[in-house]
This record gives C-alpha cells, sequence and structure tokens, in this order.
C-alpha cells in the first residue's frame, strides 16, 4: 500500500498535520533551512507531539513505509524520496533545572531557544556556531562548537534520548537502559531511533569573551602565521578560527574569531600575535554575554542556498594550505579553519559513536548557490579541495560537517561503522528510519 491511499487514516489519528505533494502547504513543510536542496518525499508530517511520533512509525512501519526525521533542515541531504518527512518543530518545548545543571530539549528545539533559557544561569549547552542550528540533529552527529575543546562534544553531554524506535515502540535510552544504543546515539546520526527529546548535562560559563578581527586578504599569509603561533599553545579554554570570505562583488577578507573561556585581559594576552599583523580593518574581542555565543560567528540565521565541503586536517605547517587561504577560492566564499584538539583528541570510543576527533584542524568550506547555474561550479572547487589540500587531508569528517552525497562511512573508524551497522540491522530490519547519512548505504 502506498502512503497516498492509506493517508486518510494516518491523517485522522494525528494530531499534528499530514500533508501529501501538490499543495503550498506541502511545499513549505518540505523546504528546508539549506535551500540548495529539494526534499522530494512521499509526505510531510508536522507531529504535534511525542505520540504522534509513535502513530507515523507504526504507521509507516505497517505500509512498509520510511520516515526521515528533521527539525530545522540546517542537515537536509534531500535524501527522502519516497519517505515520510517528520518535522519535528513544534516539539520544541525547552526545560532547565538549573540546580541539578541539565536542561530537557525536545526534539524540534534550536540552540538559540536553550541558550535564551541556560544564560540567565550562567549554564551553556556545547552548541555550533550558529543559534539556529536544532539540538537534535546537532547532537546526534556528535556537535563540535566553541567550547568542545574543553567540554569534548555535545553528544558526549546526553544523560537519556527519549526515542520511538523502528517498531513503533516509544523508550528512554541511558547509558544503563541501552547501552549499545545510547553509544550509537551519541554522534552515530539520525538512522536508528525517531528522538523526540533529549537530556542533556550544561556546564558553567563563569567569564566568556569572544569576537572577531577582519583583515583584507593581502594580510591572509601573516594572519596564518599567527594563528599557527597561537594555536600552538592555546589553552584548552581558548578556540580560534581562521576563515578566508570571498563574498560575490566585494573584496577577500580574512577574519579571526575567538571564544575564550575566561575574561577579557586573558584573552587578549593569548591572541597577542595576531596584534602584530597590523592593517586590521575591524573588529575586537570583548566579554560576551552567554546567550549571544552565536554573536562570535554572526552565521546569517535566514534560510540559506549552502554548499559544503569539510576535511579534518593533520596540520597546518604546508604549502597547500598556505595557498589555499592566500588565493582567491571562489564561486566558493568561505573557507575556514577551525582548530580542534584538547578534550576533542581524548575522547575513548566507548563515549560514542564518533570516538576521538584527534586531527588538530577542521577545514570547512561552503559556496553559495543562490543563482541558477552556480550550484556546478561551486561543487566543482569544491570537488577540487582534496586534491588542494595534498597529504594534510585524512579523509575522514565530523558527522555533522558531512556534506549531501557523502557517506556515513567517511565520519567513523571501521569498528565503530560496523558496530553501527551492526544495530541498524537489528534494531531496524525493514528500513523504516532513514537517517540523513544511511548507516548501509
Ligand atoms: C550555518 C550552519 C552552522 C553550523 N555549525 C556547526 C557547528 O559549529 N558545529 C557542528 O558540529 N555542526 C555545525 N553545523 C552542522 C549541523 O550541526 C548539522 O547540519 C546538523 O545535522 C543540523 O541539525 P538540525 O537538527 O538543525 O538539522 P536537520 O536537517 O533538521 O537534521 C539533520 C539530521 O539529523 C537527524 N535528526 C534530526 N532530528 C532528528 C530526530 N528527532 N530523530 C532522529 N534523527 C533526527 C536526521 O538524520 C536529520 O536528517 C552547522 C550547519 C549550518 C548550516
Amino acid at each position: 500500500m502506498t502512503l497516498s491511499t492509506s493517508s486518510d487514516t494516518l491523517a485522522a489519528t494525528l494530531r499534528g498535520r499530514l500533508l501529501l505533494p501538490g499543495s503550498v502547504a506541502f511545499d513549505q513543510a518540505a523546504t528546508p533551512w539549506n535551500l540548495a536542496v529539494r526534499q522530494p518525499a512521499a509526505a510531510v508530517v508536522e507531529a504535534a507531539d511525542a505520540d504522534d511520533v509513535v502513530t507515523l512509525v507504526r504507521h509507516a512501519r505497517a505500509e512498509g513505509l520510511a520516515v526521515a526525521a528533521q527539525s530545522t533542515g540546517h542537515g537536509a541531504t534531500g535524501d527522502v524520496a519516497g519517505t515520510v518527512l517528520l518535522r519535528t518543530g513544534r516539539l520544541d518545548a525547552v526545560t532547565v533545572d538549573p540546580a541539578a545543571g541539565t536542561a530537557r530539549v525536545g526534539a524540534g528545539a534550536t540552540w538559540a531557544a536553550v541558550q535564551a533559557r541556560t544564560a540567565p544561569h550562567g549554564l551553556t549547552g556545547l552548541l555550533g556556531s550558529a543559534p539556529g542550528v536544532g539540538v537534535t540533529g546537532y547532537t546526534l552527529g556528535g556537535g563540535l562548537g566553541w567550547f568542545s575543546r574543553v567540554h569534548g562534544l555535545a553528544a558526549h553531554r546526553v544523560r537519556s534520548f527519549d526515542v520511538v524506535g523502528a517498531d513503533g515502540e516509544p523508550g528512554t535510552v541511558t547509558a544503563t537502559s541501552d547501552p549499545d544504543l545510547f553509544w550509537a546515539l551519541r554522534g552515530g546520526g539520525g538512522d536508528l531511533a525517531i528522538v523526540t527529546a533529549l537530556e542533556i548535562d550544561l556546564v558553567e560559563v563563569p567569564a566568556l569573551t569572544g569576537g572577531g578581527v577582519v583583515w583584507p586578504a593581502d594580510r591572509a599569509g601573516a594572519v596564518l602565521d599567527a594563528f599557527r603561533e597561537v594555536t600552538a599553545s592555546a589553552p584548552r579554554e581558548l578556540s580560534v578560527w581562521l576563515t578566508r570570505v570571498e563574498p560575490p562583488g566585494a573584496p577577500a577578507m580574512v577574519v579571526v574569531r575567538a571564544a575564550y573561556l575566561g575574561d577579557d585581559v586573558a584573552a587578549r594576552t593569548l591572541l597577542r600575535p595576531f596584534d602584530a599583523v597590523g592593517g586590521a580593518l575591524t573588529g575586537e574581542v570583548r566579554p560576551v554575554a552567554l546567550a549571544d555565543v552565536g554573536s562570535i560567528t554572526a552565521d546569517r540565521p535566514d534560510p540559506t542556498a549552502g554548499l559544503s565541503h569539510a576535511e579534518l586536517l593533520t596540520g597546518v605547517d604546508d604549502d597547500a594550505l598556505t595557498r589555499l587561504l592566500t588565493s582567491p577560492v571562489g564561486p566558493v566564499t568561505v573557507v575556514q579553519l577551525r582548530h580542534l584538539g584538547g578534550a576533542l583528541a581524548e575522547a575513548d570510543p566507548d563515549d560514542g559513536a564518533t570516538g576521538a576527533i584527534t586531527e588538530p584542524y577542521l577545514l570547512y568550506a561552503l559556496g553559495l548557490a543562490h543563482a541558477p547555474g552556480l550550484a556546478a561550479a561551486v561543487r566543482a572547487r569544491l570537488d577540487r579541495l582534496p586534491d588542494d589540500l595534498a597529504h594534510l587531508a585524512t579523509g575522514r569528517r565530523p558527522a555533522t560537517f558531512l556534506s549531501p552525497g557523502e557517506r556515513a562511512s567517511a565520519a567513523y573508524s571501521p569498528d565503530a561503522l560496523a558496530r553501527l551497522q551492526g544495530l541498524k540491522r537489528s534494531r531496524d530490519p525493514h528500513g523504516t528510519i532513514r537517517g540523513a547519512y544511511p548507516l548501509i548505504a
């Protein structure tokens, strides 16, 4: 039976909406944050609550359909043909227990919503650069942000996941209730269960300093030298990202952004090598309110058509990288180097599917594909990046930095991948759940 013949039954049982192709409402509900991706789903369900998720999964299982869960669509891949796209945006409740230092987060909540409630207590979740990103997709993929050098991945701060399994049964997964699935959900992606809520540990932040400084692109070589110097000895409380930006129709720039878990005096001392570069156009490092972590990168909050490519790197002391950051990269608009290390390199493989990220740097490149025909040119330039990086790229990338067309296998060690695939076979033998990057491709 196809969905169209059984949809009346499903629609009558849901508290939320079932939308079928052919309506404006369907088109809107199927449009992800990343406008470069089209989602040709068989239907969209906007769940009103966790019971709707149970109803949908049971229905899908009975009808031989697959369900693809999504909150914001920041991580959309378009690999949803024939599936029911489950939009979780209405499951957005966030409650904070300041005394316990925890938050309970609905599957559709964004980091912005979490930060708004935790920051007044001096607490934060381990969000990434953009507060508009969904907590669930980010955390299921590991989640690597400003505080990860001290506190590790967001996935490692999850206490429990409320899920609906591929058999349609709801349950709570903890380290003791279901150690295998708990391990898998901590970084292994959304291919094994639908999450309806999660409980996370928050971390205390007594002081936060952050900001960015902008130079014209002709200072890129000197800025990269300073970046090497600073990151070679940075304490784990300091995270520094270096970005070459080539805005269409405007001069190229180099931007250094930093976050420091401490006061601004200490931050400026640690960042002093950048002062010697000279010629900065604008910018400063200043105390930042916890609720404003997103202001450090000021990523665009609005839906954007973006194509990206990421590579974990073994180092930055190579001519290839210097060339990449000092030469035009258009039509790619952003080439960013994130300093990793610290707690990220120390994770135990038993902590979660991501394991340790021992590479000290992550390269992330992004091109905008708003204009017709631009996507192919951006894609072609992004595809050449691994060649440009010569031997520096290990070929692995964090799961949250996979891009459409890539495989889950690029994110995991062979042992972790085999364990994830074994779980997929045993927990979801009929393929009822479809993550953005299926474990068995
Ligand atoms: C502007 C921008 C900035 C970013 N910055 C960072 C960063 O600093 N660090 C970082 O690590 N990543 C970053 N990312 C990547 C981001 O973490 C991933 O794209 C992540 O998947 C987005 O999660 P989401 O829930 O918002 O996206 P969605 O597209 O809604 O979800 C992505 C995938 O997560 C899974 N998923 C979502 N909800 C559920 C659910 N309820 N149950 C089961 N599976 C589910 C599904 O497989 C889904 O396809 C960034 C992305 C963008 C676009």
